[in-house]
């Protein structure tokens, strides 16, 4: 398990969730799913009501909610990949205070890719792998490739939530992106290319901090 502390950002879409896994993978660092996280908790009562009802509407979970998730996973790992964390300018403060990010990466990518690959999405219920029901980039889908779960569509990604979460995403998350580039922290990736092109360049530049 290796050290190092990376943020992915990017609309929703953009392939933060791929690439995670990829890193994760190669770099033997935890895979902090801000989303992931909350779908498996969607259920939980908190004095904000549940994760789902905000989840299924496309609308941001409380940050007192997830906020605790994200500190505790941080305080538990050397190493991590923050995948939909920070979303706003407070979640951003968190992760100055209690993380020291070795690289931020945006992956950017046209409005009309990011509708079309949310639209035919499917993803695996067991282990997050994620497919393409229009490229068919994997082939024949029945079953996960990776670990034969079942594959569905997430209740997130009908058109009034991918809506809402476009828009979630330009008022609050846009916003930081734009913090980090002043700060001339953020590594911009373009991310309309193929899976391997992407997580090639993301290796370059993490190579080029080590
Ligand atoms: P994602 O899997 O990243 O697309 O996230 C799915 C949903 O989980 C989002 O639309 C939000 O409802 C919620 N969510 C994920 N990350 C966060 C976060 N950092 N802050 C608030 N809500 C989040």
């Amino acid at each position: 398990m290796e050290d190092l502390q990376i943020v992915l950002m990017g609309p929703p879409g953009a392939g933060k969730s791929t690439q995670s896994r990829l890193l994760s993978n190669d770099y033997q660092i935890k895979h902090i799913q801000t989303g992931k996280l909350l779908r498996e908790n969607k259920d939980m009562v908190t004095e904000w009501g549940k994760p789902k009802e905000y989840i299924d509407q496309g609308e941001m979970v409380p940050n007192p909610i997830i906020d605790r998730m994200v500190s505790q996973e941080i305080s538990d790992s050397e190493g991590f990949i923050l995948d939909g964390y920070p979303r706003d300018t407070s979640q951003a403060a968190i992760v100055e205070k209690e993380a020291s990010i070795d690289g931020v990466f945006y992956l950017s990518v046209s409005k009309d890719i990011l509708t079309e690959r949310l639209k035919y999405r499917i993803v695996c219920d067991e282990c997050g792998a994620i497919y393409n029901t229009k490229t068919r980039s994997k082939g024949k889908l029945e079953d996960c490739h990776d670990c034969g779960g079942n594959l569905s569509q997430r209740a997130d990604d009908s058109p009034g939530s991918i809506r809402k979460r476009i828009e979630e995403y330009q008022s609050k998350t846009a916003p930081v992106v734009e913090s980090y580039r002043k700060q001339g922290v953020l590594n911009e990736l373009e991310a309309d290319q193929e899976v391997e092109a992407v997580f090639n360049s993301i290796q370059q530049e993490i190579g080029k901090r080590r």
